[in-house]
């Protein structure tokens, strides 16, 4: 008899426990606060995406800092504009929350890449869930979604439980100089975070979230050769000139290192001869040479681009190796640009998407997986993922044709961006 009740009561709790599925009360009350501020996610939206924030316009980028500074502070955040002219920018924008419970730094940026000059300008309705407008999924969407998930907890009364600060950056686009003053705000609150999650829009695909980037940044070859008559070219004592060691060093990266997965490196301006002259800022080079003589100077300038930080130290010591292993009467050195680290795949990173992809399953809104890093290119998280337990990006509003005048949002992502991410928060807020 008693074998009989607990198996009754164990098919009871089973059932009791489906029938009231995978999201609990709090949970539903979140999710029906989003719902209900749809319309006001949008109009928000909208008017953003009106106010030109290409990056060098720091009028526009201050504007859209304040239309969010506004919100945050509608919902208790304390804001604080940083003030961009020490890099060259127009700012970035702080707001702050809590101070107790998991550590949460939520990114987004105010720039778009669409200058005052550009043709498209307004937020405009295509299709049936579809809207064009520059910087809309790159990313205001985003921006948006990350209000509106914070603000659907706060509706909620579940705010206090953890603790936020969430970065708008001013110049993601166009990075300000010089780079560890542009990114000081982003990685003291780097620095100060348990878990990092950025708002950009991704691969476009809200099955698909971000858990590496590759790093991006450059490098400068200088070589120089002995000039003379041509006719004495390979000789001992005049060597082979500039322009043939540089062509070895580049054959020889190649040869070295295009098998390895994940990394690239491009030489994308090459300027040699007698004279040379190549301006990096205006990406222009000039030279003179002639066809008798033996070029004294070429400098090639290209990007690299890696997974990991060893990854990328790893290269670059090769590199460096190549550049120092020079041909007769030749010298050269090679110089690393600073820029964008990498973001690497780390076992915090899987861990984070495993709870967002639980939660989109809990939602009904199917697998999430991780983008190939070949397709996601560097963004503000890369600056702050070495510093955290977990890091994911890719979060934000989706779309298609970004970057360019045929910038659309899918609107139909608005509403379930939203609800993930503030289920994100708020399950991460309990594991503290
Ligand atoms: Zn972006």
């Amino acid at each position: 008899m008693i074998r009989i009740f607990i198996i009754f009561w164990v098919v009871l709790v089973v059932s009791v426990s489906v029938l009231a599925g995978p999201l609990s009360k709090v949970e539903k009350q979140i999710l029906a606060h989003i719902d209900q501020a749809e319309p006001d996610a949008v109009n928000l939206l909208e008017k953003v995406v009106n106010i030109n924030s290409g990056t060098m316009n720091f009028n526009g980028v201050k504007k859209v800092g304040d239309a969010f500074s506004d919100e945050y502070r509608k919902l208790g955040f304390s804001t604080t504009w940083i003030d961009g002219a020490p890099f060259n920018r127009a700012g970035h924008l702080v707001a702050s929350y809590g101070n107790s419970g998991v550590r949460l730094l939520l990114i987004g940026h105010l720039d778009t890449v669409f200058a005052e000059d550009s043709p498209l300008q307004r937020y405009h309705p295509v299709s049936e869930n579809k809207v064009m407008g520059p910087g809309i999924t790159d990313m205001k969407g985003g921006d948006v979604v990350l209000l509106y998930a914070l603000k659907s907890l706060h509706d909620t009364g579940v705010l206090d439980q953890f603790s936020v600060r969430v970065v708008l950056t001013g110049d993601e686009e166009k990075r300000g100089r010089p780079l560890d003053i542009a990114t000081s705000a982003l990685i003291d609150a780097g620095i100060w975070a348990d878990i990092a999650i950025g708002f950009e829009d991704g691969d476009g695909d809200p099955k698909t979230a971000v858990i590496s980037r590759r790093s991006a940044s450059g490098w400068q070859l200088d070589v120089t050769g002995r000039p003379a008559h041509s006719s004495q070219i390979f000789r001992e004592g005049y060597g082979v000139g500039a322009i043939y060691e540089a062509a070895r060093i580049l054959n020889q990266f190649r040869e070295t290192l295009a098998g390895e997965p994940n990394l690239t490196f491009n030489p994308g301006l090459i300027v040699g001869g007698t004279q040379s002259d190549l301006n990096t800022a205006l990406a222009r080079g000039s030279a003179f040479g002639k066809n008798n003589v033996i070029a004294k100077t070429t400098r090639v300038v290209g990007d690299i681009r890696a997974l990991t930080p060893e990854q990328l130290a790893r290269s670059q010591a090769a590199m460096k190796k190549i550049v120092a292993n020079n041909l007769n009467e030749t010298t050269a050195s090679i110089r690393f640009l600073d820029g964008y680290p990498p973001m690497a795949p780390s076992d915090g990173n899987r861990r984070l998407l495993a709870i967002y992809n639980q939660i989109s399953h809990d939602l009904s809104m199917g697998e999430v997986s991780a983008v190939d890093p070949r397709k996601a290119g560097a963004a503000d998280i890369s600056f702050v993922a070495e510093h955290v337990e977990m890091a994911m990006d890719g979060l934000g509003l989706m779309g298609s044709g970004g970057h360019t005048v045929d910038e659309t949002a899918d609107m139909s992502t608005l509403k379930q961006q939203t609800k993930r991410a503030a289920l994100l928060f708020y399950r991460l807020s309990q594991t503290k």
